[in-house]
Parts: C-alpha cells; sequence; structure tokens
C-alpha cells in the first residue's frame, strides 16, 4: 500500500510516497520559491538519485500538478498507475477548533476547511488549492486532512482561554490552538516505546526546536498545554519571532514608530524581523548565532541565552503543571543537533528530577538516544521528528476506520 503526502506551505510544495508494509520513503521532493522565477524543483527517490531542475509555477496548483506528473513519468517516474495511490496525506497547519483529529476529505470538510481561511490566511488557501489540484490529478483516490494542531484539542479551556473578553472567544474563536502538533504526537509515541511502557503510565513533556518552536506538556497520551497559541508566534523565542512578550509594547511601538501602519507591518516585525535575528542583527539560524557567540559576538551570545532561558521556563512551568515528569524530549533542527542548547536548558534543573549526562548528550547521532544520567529521574531523549511518517499512518488509519464505517 503506498501513501502520498502533500505538504502545501505557503511558498513551496513537498511531497513523500511511503510504501506502508514497510513504511519506508520510495520518493520525495520540493517544488520551492513558487511564484517567483527563482522556482526549482528537487526530487530524490530512495536508490540515491537525486534531479534539480528550474521551472516556472506560479501557483499551488501547477507544483502539484508537476509532482504528480514527475511521480507518473514513463522513464523516471515511482508509480506506473496513479491507483497504486491508496490515500493522499495533506498536512494542515490549522483547523481552527473544527478538527480535533485527521478526517477524509468530503464537500463538508471542504467547507469546514476554507471556514479557516481568515484563521491561517498565509497558508490554509495553500492548502485548499492543494486538496483541488490533488483531486484534478488523481480522481477518485481519497484524501486525507492531518491538522498540525489537532493534537492540541485535548487542552482543558482554563488552558486554551485567554483572559480576553469572552466575546472574542464565541464571536472570533480566539484562544490557544497549539502547532506542531504532528510532531508531538509523532515524539510523544516514540518516547513511550523507548521507555517501553504505555503513553497512559507517562507524563512527558516534547520540545519541538526549530526555527518555529513549541514545547507541550502531554499525560496519559493527551495535551494538557502547549506554548504555542492563537498562532505560532506565542511561547518561547525563536528565530525570527519574538515569542512571549508584553502585549502593550506592541501599542506602545506603534505610538513611537510611525512607519509601523498597519497589522501586516506588525507582524513582519514579530514574526520575520525579532528572536535570535532581532536580538544579534545577524542571523536567525541557530548554528550562526552558536559561531558567533564562540567567536565572542556579545548579542548572539545574549541570544542564544534568551533563547534557552525561555525554553526553560516553559519546561520548568510544565513540570509542575504536571506535577513532575518521566521524560523529555528534544526534537527538530535544533533539538535533534544542538548539544550546546539542550545542555543549556537542562543545567541545573536537577530540582525537577532533570540530569543530563554531559557524554552522551555531546555524542553526535541521527538515532534516537538516551542523554540522561543513570540515576536521573526524568528520561532526557532525543528522537529525530518524522511528520510525513506520521501523517501517512493517519491517513492509512482514517482511511480505514472510514472503509469499516462504510461496511
Ligand atoms: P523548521 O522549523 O523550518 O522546520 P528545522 O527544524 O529544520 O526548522 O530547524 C532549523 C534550525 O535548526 C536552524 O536554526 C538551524 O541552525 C538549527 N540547526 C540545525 N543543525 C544544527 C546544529 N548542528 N547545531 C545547532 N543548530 C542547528
Amino acid at each position: 500500500m503506498k501513501v502520498l503526502v502533500v505538504n502545501c506551505g505557503s511558498s513551496s510544495t513537498k511531497y513523500t510516497l511511503f510504501e506502508m508494509e514497510s513504511e519506508k520513503k520510495i520518493a520525495w521532493g520540493i517544488v520551492e520559491c513558487i511564484g517567483l522565477s527563482e522556482a526549482y524543483y528537487k526530487r530524490q527517490t530512495s536508490d540515491a538519485k537525486e534531479k534539480k531542475t528550474s521551472i516556472k509555477v506560479t501557483n499551488h496548483t501547477e507544483a502539484v500538478e508537476l509532482i504528480i506528473e514527475d511521480l507518473l513519468d514513463k522513464k523516471t517516474g515511482s508509480i506506473a498507475n496513479i491507483d497504486e495511490i491508496a490515500v493522499v496525506g495533506h498536512r494542515i497547519v490549522h483547523g481552527g477548533d473544527k478538527f480535533s483529529k485527521s478526517v477524509l476529505v468530503t464537500k463538508e470538510v471542504k467547507k469546514g476547511l476554507k471556514e479557516c481561511f481568515s484563521i491561517a490566511p498565509l497558508h490554509t488557501p495553500a492548502h485548499y488549492a492543494g486538496i483541488l489540484a490533488v483531486e484534478k490529478m488523481l480522481p477518485g483516490i481519497p484524501s486525507v486532512l492531518v491538522f498540525d494542531t489537532a493534537f492540541h484539542q485535548t487542552m482543558p479551556d482554563y488552558a486554551y482561554m485567554y483572559a480576553l473578553p469572552y466575546e472574542y472567544y464565541e464571536k472570533h474563536h480566539i484562544r490557544k490552538y497549539g502547532f506542531h502538533g504532528t510532531s508531538h504526537n509523532y515524539v510523544s509515541q516514540r518516547a513511550a516505546a523507548m521507555l517501553r511502557k504505555s503513553l497512559s503510565e507517562l507524563k512527558l513533556i516534547t520540545a519541538h526546536l526549530g526555527n518555529g518552536s513549541s514545547i507541550t506538556a502531554i499525560e496519559k497520551g493527551k495535551v494538557i498545554d502547549t506554548s504555542m497559541g492563537f498562532t505560532p508566534l506565542q511561547g518561547v523565542m525563536m528565530g525570527t519571532r519574538c515569542g512571549d512578550i508584553d502585549p502593550a509594547i506592541i501599542a506602545y511601538i506603534i505610538k513611537k514608530y510611525p512607519r509601523y501602519k498597519n497589522d501586516d507591518d506588525l507582524n513582519t516585525l514579530m514574526n520575520k524581523e525579532s528572536g535570535l535575528l532581532g536580538i544579534s542583527g545577524l542571523s536567525g539560524d541557530m548554528r550562526t548565532t552558536i559561531k558567533a557567540s564562540a567567536e565572542g559576538n556579545k548579542k548572539a551570545k545574549l541570544a542564544f541565552e534568551m533563547l534557552c532561558y525561555s525554553i526553560k521556563k516553559y519546561i520548568s512551568a510544565y513540570c509542575g503543571i504536571l506535577n513532575g515528569i518521566d521524560g523529555l524530549v528534544f526534537t527538530a533542527g535544533i533539538g535533534e543537533n544542538s548539544m550546546a542548547v539542550r545542555e543549556k536548558i537542562c543545567a541545573n534543573l536537577h530540582a525537577l528530577g532533570i540530569e543530563m549526562d554531559a557524554k552522551k548528550n555531546n555524542e553526535p547521532s541521527v538515532e534516537e538516544r538516551f542523554v540522561s544520567t543513570a540515576n536521573s529521574k526524568v528520561k532526557i531523549m532525543i528522537i529525530p521528528t518524522n511528520e510525513e511518517l506520521m501523517i501517512a499512518r493517519e491517513s492509512k488509519v482514517c482511511l480505514h476506520a472510514s472503509a469499516q464505517t462504510d461496511e
């Protein structure tokens, strides 16, 4: 059984074709810079063949068409016939409070997704175009939507509500949604496997640390709280995002800087010009920040310390909320690769039962592994995330579940 995973981002479309018996990737690739003159298509296959071509694609529909035509290519493609694909799984960034789990695409589901346009205007229209293009190119093949927000829908109301007038929640659905849910879900399942326990017996904190970062508190497999909010801006400091700030600062900035004229200007400031980049003035990239800090750049050092401190605060708070934890997981670009960030975050957390083994933490590896000391009450794990595989698995489960209800 083959499953195609499609991820239409704001300016790119990624895909992965899986063989589900082995859960191995057969082909994967990306159309990048959609709508720009430097657009290109890069494809890789499991036999290590790589192809990169410059192309002209003006929108996500064309990107999906190009990908599917390439998968079907008589000479270099990976499938002979569209019927080889059992189901297509679409990554959807925001499901609002409409979608609490993965769903098979129907007319009603598409209508519901359209209602989420205003809540995630950069991503949802791109997802929608991708769904329509798949329907056109792969007629009769079912599609499943897998939401980044769905895993977080178990949060209690006192965790997801903001202390604003209640009508904003009722009229405009302003509440915490949380993001990276597919990643938090995947690594929590892997953590349970590594600990040889059922998720129902565990209290975990998962730290997805990439360009965008979020921390999640999970008890018995259910999200209790997560650091991102109504949008992926809230929470810890990130590459170019400010994370938590006093909201009154924004009103003050508008008064001080007449150049900030509208919500777009302010969103750019908080999402693209802040975080590591805003503090160091150098880069939003963690590797660049760490290198500059090592070379004596004081602002880069400050940026690094601020980012680690903000993560440490969330982990400590979530340890309190959960009344102690069994496992702490690091994942994504920074979480999987930066020993310096992990070390700084875990330093002096003995009171919470978190003790890192410096030697294990410094061993380079791309495998799942433990990096806590033998005596650490909390097991610290590094788990490479695999959102595409999680989407493929969810799509397969959803397809089977719908087949059963049809019988
Ligand atoms: P995204 O959120 O875009 O998916 P990633 O999960 O790929 O991002 O994470 C990108 C971040 O990971 C960048 O800040 C990058 O510098 C950082 N990163 C990757 N490898 C390392 C490393 N070896 N050391 C420190 N940071 C790293």
